[in-house]
């Protein structure tokens, strides 16, 4: 689905992520672990044309989507994101929510778009919260409504930046249950986080990043059991 060659990102002097090779096929969930500060956010915001990388291509079914000239709201229909703040309009209820970028960017009616909000808002234990305001929710079930409004669009890949830093711990659990679901269903994520029980249990691919680095790509196993980089031990070493 997607293919990130050579990709570099400064900010003013700073290198953030340098020279990162990268690449996403059809039925990966992946979790990208590393300290604060790494780049994982920005390397995220790069695939969803939030940030526009310095250098290097970032190939969406061959088609580089850095190059300025592509149609972002459409490629973030094929991409979505669900940030750790939510980002829910607040001013709209939980069922507008799900509806408009279907209505004004996928072009659906409204009787379409309100029929496959319902399903994803089914699909995360919100439907019976349609008529409220996200201020009325707790952080848990925010999160679940922004996972269903990007399940709406039914993109093909699924980013996540940290999906339950935000939340009180009672409601990390409800969170991650759900999209333990959606990898179970197939659907193709790339998880930032730092929950190391989640991605272990759940990705079939792990990225340890630092200093804006890729310094290892596994399968979980690898990861967590073996992992051969010095920074990976030193950094898993602190969970355990
Ligand atoms: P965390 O785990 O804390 O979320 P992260 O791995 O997501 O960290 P990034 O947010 O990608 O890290 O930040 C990487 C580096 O880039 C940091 O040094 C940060 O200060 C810097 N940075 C991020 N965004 C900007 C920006 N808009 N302008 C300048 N520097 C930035
Ligand atoms: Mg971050």
């Amino acid at each position: 689905i997607l293919e990130i060659r050579h990709l570099s990102k400064m900010f003013g002097k700073n290198p953030v992520l340098r020279d990162i090779d990268f690449s996403v096929s059809s039925g990966d969930v992946t979790c990208i672990i590393g300290a604060s500060g790494s780049g994982k956010s920005t390397l995220l915001r790069c695939l969803n044309i939030l940030e526009t990388p310095t250098t290097g291509e970032i190939l969406y079914h061959g088609e580089d989507i850095a190059d300025g000239k592509v149609n972002a709201a459409q490629y973030r229909s094929r991409v979505g994101m669900v940030f750790q703040s939510f980002n829910l309009f607040n001013n709209m209820n939980v069922l507008d929510n799900c509806m408009i970028g279907q209505t004004k960017v996928l072009k659906k009616s409204k009787e379409e778009a309100r029929k496959n909000a319902m399903y994803y808002l089914e699909k995360v234990g919100m439907a019976p919260y349609i008529n409220a305001k996200p201020k009325q929710l707790s952080g848990g079930q925010k999160q679940r409504i922004a996972i269903a409004r990007a399940l709406a669009m039914e993109p093909e890949l699924l980013l996540f930046d940290e999906p339950t830093s935000a939340l009180d711990p009672q409601m990390v659990g409800e969170v991650l249950e759900v999209m333990r679901k959606l990898a179970g269903e197939g659907l193709t994520m790339i998880i930032v986080t730092h929950e190391m029980a989640f991605a272990r249990d759940v990705s079939t691919r792990v990225v340890f990043m630092a200093d804006g680095v890729i310094c290892e790509d596994g399968t979980p196993k690898d990861i967590f059991e073996n992992p051969q980089n010095p920074q990976t031990k030193e950094f898993l070493g602190r969970f355990m």
